[in-house]
């Protein structure tokens, strides 16, 4: 029987028995892109395909050498172990070749969206202390505009076109002479030990500023159980995660765990107007047989007409980022025939608390605790609760899990704060059924205390989702005079759908119907779209500050 052929262990077994190893020294550069290039010159690592239909494909060797040649780049600008560098790149194949020689450099490497403003840009070269962007041509002037205020900022290099003050890729690539494949002046760089600092990620910013979190060389390892046993990947595989190159999710999906496992990634390279749609033909055509995008994609996926399409090559598909509503999970069964195992994680994290092959399906659920996580709910004192009760996200830090970060860099105050008693507070609050199965509730702040009662917001919006009018509903507490907070939903409707009074009625009243009825919003606003942040996320305190600002507005008179 081959690899791909086994059947999935169960998940008593993968707690008791999966483990992994970290090496006193890691450096997924060599250990992992070099070593499949030697021992397999012909292994695929990467399918790319543009909006155009333009395609690319990469080898492990091919990323190897690409690799090699962009460390000497580093070397030659100064670039050395420690320091820290930006890429700011869409989802084109340089983004892979810098991340993999930067890694292989010791430098920590911090990756940026291309969506970012100048501001933001500024606020965040200051705050890594940046010594080297790497971006495109296009975002050179986005770059300049902050230049001068950010004095770390010494190497600017773009992958694309020349510029004054800038080194260019594609010149450095060919000009005096073509870039040797082999590494010059790498004075014992491999020696990474796997507890020096990797990368430094900006978490999404849903809840406010977004923190930048550190991960050391450990940190690929850890994904071994996200792309190995959430993603169910086997060398055979080509995986598709939607992600921008700035998120976290980008490490989750298109990187590390995936290549670790020898796996070929697929990626779609996004730029400027993209419907979600446009992602079904290329899953028939390039034959992806393991899926993984946020729900905010997969709610657009489910309007289109799914059995259009022949997805028999699809085998799995997964969702991480935000609470899947289990109506999306019936309607992209209905479509595709195939369930989402939901997982749960953060920037902060690899994948902790899943939905498995080999495991029962909880639509709402977002699964069991990963192995190697010890995960508990506690109350505000740090006490564990009893079954079907709410408590904060606790995970075990000692020992520590592969893959959790090492605090926020610059923010001490705030490192102290979410590691406490040997546990790491992830900021959610979740309940665990009897069969151990976790329920999220919502983030600490969103939890609505109304009338004496405690209400998660994302019970509320997935019955809102059942309604056959409703695509999207984020769900608030509204100040309100006489209640303190009453729940308010705002409604993203269906293409064909009015807003009216008859509709608000007809939705609380089917809320009140398959929910407990204190939960029903008693205010309903309909909106064209919800605020969301770069990544997709509904950003439910910019309407709650929406709301309070209302609020304060009619009653200061
Ligand atoms: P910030 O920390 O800057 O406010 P963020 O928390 O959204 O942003 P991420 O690290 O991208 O940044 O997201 C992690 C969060 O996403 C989790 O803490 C949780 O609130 C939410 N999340 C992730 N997966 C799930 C899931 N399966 N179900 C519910 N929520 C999820
Ligand atoms: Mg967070």
């Amino acid at each position: 029987m081959t690899d791909d052929e086994q059947k999935p262990a169960s998940y008593e077994d993968l707690r008791a028995n999966f483990k992994i190893d970290v090496p006193e020294y890691y450096n997924f550069g060599f250990d992992v892109i070099d070593t499949w290039a030697k021992k397999d010159r012909n292994k695929l690592a990467m399918v790319w395909v543009d909006q155009k239909g333009n395609e690319k494909k990469y080898t492990f060797f091919d990323l190897m050498r690409l690799s090699n040649q962009a460390v000497n780049m580093c070397i030659k600008y100064g670039i050395k172990k420690g320091d820290r560098v930006m890429l700011m790149l869409p989802r084109t194949p340089e983004w892979w070749i810098f991340t993999i020689a930067l890694i292989k450099v010791g430098a920590v490497y911090c990756p940026a969206t291309t969506m970012l403003t100048p501001k933001d840009l500024k606020y965040r070269i200051q705050a890594a202390d940046i010594r080297m962007i790497v971006t495109m041509a296009e975002y050179a002037e986005k770059v300049e505009e902050v230049q001068e205020d950010c004095p770390s900022l010494l190497v600017k290099l773009m992958t694309d076109g020349t510029r004054d003050g800038w080194v260019s890729y594609p010149v450095e690539l060919d000009y005096p002479a073509p870039c040797s494949h082999k590494l010059v002046n790498l004075p014992g760089m491999h020696r990474t030990r796997s507890t020096d600092p990797l990368l430094i990620f900006f978490t999404s910013g849903t809840t406010g500023e977004p923190k930048m979190v550190i991960h050391d060389h450990s940190y690929p390892l850890g994904h071994i159980v996200t792309a190995r046993i959430w993603h169910d990947l086997h060398p055979n595989d080509l995986h598709l995660t939607i992600s921008d190159t700035g998120w976290g999710k980008s490490a989750w999906g298109k990187l590390f765990g995936q290549w670790i496992i020898g796996s070929c990634i697929f990626v779609y390279d996004i730029r400027g107007r993209f419907h979600a749609t446009e992602i079904l033909p290329l899953l028939e055509r390039y034959g992806v047989t393991t899926f993984c995008c946020p729900p905010t994609i997969y709610r657009m996926l489910i309007l289109a007409d799914l059995d259009k399409f022949d997805l028999a090559d699809l085998r799995h598909c997964c969702s991480a980022g935000e609470p899947l509503n289990p109506e999306v999970i019936r309607a992209w069964q209905e479509g595709t025939g195939r369930t989402i195992y939901e997982g749960y994680g953060q920037t902060e994290t690899v994948l902790c608390i899943g939905t498995f092959p080999g495991m029962k399906c909880k639509p709402g659920s977002m699964g069991r605790p990963a192995p190697g996580w010890d995960i508990e709910l506690h109350d505000d004192e740090g006490r564990p609760v009893a079954a079907g009760e709410e408590g904060r996200i606790a995970i075990r830090a000692n020992p520590r899990p592969v893959g959790l970060f090492r605090g926020y860099l610059n923010n001490e105050e705030e490192t102290r704060r979410v590691f406490q008693n040997g546990f790491y507070y992830t900021g959610d609050k979740a309940y665990m059924d009897e069969d151990g199965y976790f329920w999220f509730i919502g983030r600490d702040d969103d939890v609505i205390k109304s009338s004496g009662y405690r209400i998660g917001p994302f019970e509320v919006e997935s019955a809102l989702m059942e309604h056959p009018s409703v695509q999207e509903a984020a769900v608030i507490g509204s100040p309100d005079v006489i209640r303190g907070l009453v729940v308010k939903a705002f409604i993203v409707l269906k293409p064909g759908y009015r807003a009216s009074e008859s509709l608000i009625k007809d939705i609380q009243r089917h809320v009140k119907k398959v929910t407990a009825p204190y939960k029903y919003p008693r205010e309903i606003e309909f909106m064209e779209s919800l605020p969301k942040t770069i990544s997709g996320k509904i950003k439910r305190h910019e309407l709650r500050e929406l709301e309070m600002e209302r609020f304060m507005n009619n009653n200061s008179h």
